[in-house]
């Protein structure tokens, strides 16, 4: 049997969404690199961006352009990471198109070896990426939404 998409299926995130429109999710990672590691999600099961079509870019880039600011007040950053990881080659761990919004805070800065943008390539096992819990996950739900 084959293996059922795991961003097909809203149940697998439904408590971690904090945005919805016509034809994406806005969800917390549940294991953040970053406070404030933000998934979008298509609603279609698509692998690419080039798959979404000149109506859904456009929402996705009006989307930013209108909720990053939020995102970035919450969670005192002054940057952010915007990641596509396309074919597992490129780091893709779940063959479903999803965007990763990393907030970072201005302390980033000061950090040798930029583990963000490292995770991105490949999953580096030795980062301890501490799993968000469901009240902590609420709380930054409700801050997103004021
Ligand atoms: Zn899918």
């Amino acid at each position: 049997m084959e293996k059922a998409c795991d961003f097909c299926n809203k149940n697998n995130f439904a408590t971690r969404i904090y945005l919805e429109n016509k034809y994406f999710y806005w969800l917390l990672n549940r294991r953040p690199l970053k406070p404030g590691h933000t998934l979008i999600i298509p609603k279609k099961h698509c692998l690419a961006l080039t798959d979404l079509t000149t109506e859904e870019n456009s929402l996705l880039l009006n989307d930013l352009k209108k909720y990053l600011p939020q995102l970035l007040k919450v969670f005192k950053a002054v940057g952010y990471n915007l990641a596509i990881n396309f074919s597992e080659t490129a780091g893709q761990t779940v063959p479903h198109l999803h965007i990763h919004i990393v907030p970072r805070p201005q302390s980033d800065s000061t950090e040798k070896v930029d583990y963000v943008r490292a995770e991105f390539y490949r999953n580096t096992p030795e980062i301890n990426r501490t799993l968000l819990t469901e009240q902590e996950i609420n709380q930054q739900i409700k801050l997103l939404n004021q």
